[in-house]
């Protein structure tokens, strides 16, 4: 079959690389002059096998009314005159019931364990080096009362393997020896040792070029513009310099999926929501972390990546400006200076910022649209690059006739309708 994939972030990267690889003559639309340069870029680097989680749960209406005018909110939704954005927030609102965010977090986890071993396979057959680590995430508590509750509630998973290990703040600094700093404010952590971390622009770029070997053919620099559509049967694409005729065409454009598919009369919830990091380099500095990190209390993660280390987090529902807060990015380097105050003071960070595509319930949309031919691999939002593999597995074997090897169901593009 002639397959389209619009968009080359990590998630268009890995669905054309599987349908390449199942033999399809497949094609590559992005605006941009390469893989990867939006979302895909600059994001935390956490390969989230253990603790995919939905960022629509209980206690966030509570964070947005205590920081509701902060400078320094973790999360901020600044919500405008705009129909559609308003909906979008009030839909992520009812996400944030327990029981819905139960739910949301089980279908996280097991699409998130599907795609690390997807992940793996991948490497196992492919030579792509991405500045992988395996050496788990430690996530930081500023006050024992938190920790216990994040370990009790950790504890209800029925699955022994996303038990974290619950550490004293002296055995979190012997695991991570990054973290001894006398000022340290942190109580203890939870380490779980099956996460890995590793750069996601690496990654799609060089599989990109893996894929163009393998067969598939690149647009790069041209901007879709239309999908084109005859009797409810998509049969190719517009852009800004050609039209291509296509027997399936797959959307990948992240936060700007909606807006094309709109056009065509599919109205999907996904809204960005913006994030920024910082990349200090670390090179000589034998003080650096190797483990991933989150601290709880700040939303932030870092990341070792080769010689740099990246910490990335905030999330800003402003709509679709790029623009960098430098508040933000003075905030991100406040933060890194605090917990590894001995191999960031140097370096100049650089900064950056993406828009999440992300839908109300955190979830990103998989599977065939209302219009023939016309599939759909989008809105992962926060966690796009743990579950770009698995994903991209599924869409291909759904574009291939046969059901995929994970149950989809909670995913279906219906869902919000
Ligand atoms: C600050 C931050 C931290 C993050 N940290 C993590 C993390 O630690 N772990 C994790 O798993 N995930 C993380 N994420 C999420 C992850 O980065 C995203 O979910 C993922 O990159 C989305 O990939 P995508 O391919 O769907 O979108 P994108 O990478 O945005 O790709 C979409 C592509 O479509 C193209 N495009 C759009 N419109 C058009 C058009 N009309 N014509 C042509 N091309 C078009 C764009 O140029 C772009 O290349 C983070 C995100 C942010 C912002």
């Amino acid at each position: 079959m002639r397959v389209i994939v619009l968009g080359a972030g990590v998630t268009g990267i890995t669905t054309a690389y599987y349908l390449t690889k199942d033999g399809h003559e497949v094609t590559v639309i992005d605006r941009k002059p390469g893989a990867g340069l939006e979302t895909s870029f600059a994001n935390g680097g956490i390969v989230c096998r253990l603790t995919a989680s939905p960022w629509a749960s209980p206690n966030v209406p509570k964070m947005l009314l205590k920081y509701i005018f902060r400078d320094d909110a973790p999360y901020t939704f600044r919500l405008r005159p705009d129909f559609r954005q308003m909906m979008w927030a009030i839909q992520f609102l009812k996400n944030c019931r327990q029981s819905k965010f139960e739910q949301s977090k089980l279908t996280a986890l097991e699409l998130a364990e599907y795609s690390f071993l997807e992940l793996e396979k991948l490497r196992s057959s492919e030579d792509i080096e991405y500045d992988q680590r395996a050496e788990g995430m430690i996530e930081l508590y500023k006050d024992e009362r938190s920790l216990e509750l994040a370990n009790k509630s950790a504890k209800t998973l029925p699955d022994k393997k996303y038990h974290p290990q619950m550490l004293s703040i002296q055995e979190t600094i012997d695991i991570e020896p990054a973290l001894t700093n006398k000022d340290s404010q942190y109580k203890g952590a939870l380490f779980y040792s099956g996460e890995e971390t590793g750069d996601a622009y690496k990654f799609t770029s060089l599989l990109a070029e893996r894929t163009q070997q393998l067969g598939a053919k690149f647009c790069y620099g041209e901007n879709v513009d239309r999908i084109i559509i005859n009797n409810f049967h998509a049969s190719g694409i517009a852009t800004n310099k050609d039209q291509y005729a296509a027997d399936a065409i797959v959307v990948s454009l992240g936060s700007f999926s909606s807006g094309l598919l709109r056009q065509c009369g599919i109205k999907l919830p996904i809204f960005p929501l913006k994030g920024y990091s910082i990349t200090i380099p670390i090179e000589g500095q034998n003080t650096a972390p190797t483990h991933g990190v989150h601290d709880i209390s700040r939303r932030v993660v870092f990341s070792r990546l080769g010689n740099r280390l990246r910490c990335a987090g905030t999330a800003e529902l402003t709509g679709f400006d790029l623009s960098i807060n430098k508040k933000r990015i003075d905030l991100l380097t406040e933060d890194a200076q605090r917990v590894f105050p001995d191999c960031t003071s140097s370096g100049s960070p650089e900064p950056w910022a993406g828009l999440r595509p992300m839908t109300p319930d955190c979830l990103p949309i998989i599977g065939e649209s209302r219009i023939k031919n016309l599939y759909l691999n989008t809105g992962h939002g926060s966690t796009g690059w743990t579950w770009s593999c698995g994903s991209a597995r599924a869409i291909s074997d759904i574009i291939n006739g046969n059901f995929p090897d994970i149950n989809i169901s909670g995913l279906d593009p219906e869902r919000f309708n």
